[in-house]
């Protein structure tokens, strides 16, 4: 038996890592909805749209394919994109496109196409509150905003990406700012969802604590069907 698993949280709270380890250890299939919202981005840029072309990025979306290769890499019109989306300029790029209600509305619609089933995680911001409102598990990861800091910077460092700790740490509070204070389906923890502060726990720890509270539903529903 399988159910879906909606992670939503701040940036840099460590969603993807968590969602990537349990879709192996559970044989679901992740979705990063954060590299959709950037791979849109990064073709808005290159086609010489800003945030101001709300229309013409939503045209750019019919055209636009979406996939996952099986490492989780974003294929974008069939191109890997991995790196270029993880870019340090597409963070705010991003952070503002995402919040474009045409852009919310098209990649929504993918989301829910692609996890019709069971057996899904997607990470996101949006997840438990409008992708998959009818999620079974709905997890609200957060860390302290230092502590997210210092593990961007340590990613970035090993991943050889620029960025000083200080450009890191104000640009996590502004994509915090605009991720909550948006118009359209703002980051904000559904009611159902069940919150894990992350700053002081190790990726395996999140990761069994999750797959504990997964265990424990998939009883609760196995019972439920006896
Ligand atoms: O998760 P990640 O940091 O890669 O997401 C990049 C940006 O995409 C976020 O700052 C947020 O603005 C946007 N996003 C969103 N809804 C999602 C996933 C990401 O608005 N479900």
């Amino acid at each position: 038996m399988k159910l879906n698993i909606a992670i939503d949280g701040p940036s840099a709270s460590g969603k993807s890592t968590i969602a990537k380890r349990l879709a192996k250890r559970l044989d679901y299939i992740h979705i990063d909805t954060g590299a959709m919202y950037r791979g849109c981005a990064l073709k808005a840029k290159s086609l010489g749209y800003t945030v101001e072309n709300e229309e013409e990025i939503s045209d750019m979306l019919k055209h636009t394919e979406f996939a996952f290769d099986p490492q989780g890499h974003l294929l974008l019109d069939g191109v890997d994109v991995t790196e270029e989306i993880r870019k340090k300029d597409m963070d705010i790029l991003t952070s503002s496109i995402s919040a474009l209600p045409k852009v919310r509305c098209e990649l929504v619609r993918r989301q829910q196409a692609m996890a019709k089933s069971k057996g899904f995680i997607l990470d996101g911001r949006d997840i438990g509150t409008v992708v998959l409102d009818d999620a079974e598990i709905k997890i609200f990861q957060t860390a302290s905003t230092l502590s997210r800091a210092e593990r961007r910077f340590i990613e970035n460092q090993e991943k050889k990406r620029s960025g000083s700790f200080d450009e890191i740490l104000d640009d996590l509070k502004q994509r915090d700012y605009q991720d909550t204070h948006r118009a359209h389906s703002p980051l904000r923890k559904a009611d159902d969802a069940i919150e894990i502060d992350t700053s002081s726990m190790t990726i395996e720890e999140v990761v069994e604590m999750v797959e504990a509270i997964v265990k424990e539903k998939m009883k609760e529903k196995e019972g439920d069907r006896k």
